[in-house]
């Protein structure tokens, strides 16, 4: 149910690890990269779960058997941190439908927050498998969120949650929603601590002004 791509030696350590540093992060160009680069592996490492339905292609010089994708996929991200690594996914599933969702956290004096829930932008998801992104699972509430306002569209044949880093709790949150081995969660790198302000320590920052700049 829970699948850390960190726990394989692959050319994703070097790009996490890039991630993270605050050096390099200065150059929000090869963050966005670095971001789509990890969601092509975690894109690769997804469709070999994924089911293939043979059909018969022509070449030049005869017939061949190919493969499509059995089912249809649709890629939902949470704006804007997402949009990385909607990019990484699409690139790899090019056929993908698209959904958008916005949420944001709205803070209150105490630092404490709630998720705003405010815009939906997708076709309908019936019986599809939906692969939704949102680079860093920390409580987990604007993934759940997202989920709920996706599932007005239809129910999902399976839903693929997918971050770069996830904290445990956030985590343990995703999982109460997931009923008969319908979802699985993917991540690149799983951190033990969430500040106050709920930031996932080590983590790497606030991956939307990384990838976009600071907001207001
Ligand atoms: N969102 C971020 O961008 N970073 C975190 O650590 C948590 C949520």
């Amino acid at each position: 149910m829970v699948i850390n791509l960190d726990d394989t030696n692959t050319v994703g350590k070097i790009f996490l690890t890039e991630l993270r540093d605050a050096e390099i992060q200065k150059d929000s160009m090869r963050f966005r990269r670095n971001v789509e680069r990890l969601s092509e592996i975690l894109a690769y490492e997804i469709s070999k779960q994924l089911l293939y339905t043979p059909i018969t292609v022509q070449t030049p010089l005869s017939e061949a058997t190919g493969h499509k994708f059995k089912n249809n996929i649709l890629i939902a991200s949470i704006l804007r941190a997402g949009l990385p690594m909607h990019t990484g996914f699409l690139n790899t599933f090019d056929k993908a439908e698209n959904a958008f969702i916005s949420a944001y956290r709205m803070y209150n004096n105490d630092g404490s927050f709630e998720i705003k829930f405010e815009y939906l932008s997708s076709p309908e998801i019936d019986k599809k498998i939906v692969i939704l992104v949102d680079p860093m699972l920390a409580t987990g509430s604007s993934m759940i969120i997202a989920y709920k306002g996706l599932l007005e569209k239809g129910t999902p044949l399976h839903t693929h949650f997918v971050s770069i880093i996830a904290s445990r709790e956030g985590i343990e949150y995703v999982k109460q929603f997931i009923v008969n081995d319908n979802a699985t969660i993917w991540t690149a790198a799983i951190d033990d601590d969430l500040t106050a302000k709920g930031y996932i320590v080590p983590g790497l920052g606030d991956a939307g002004d990384l990838a976009y700049g600071q907001k207001s």
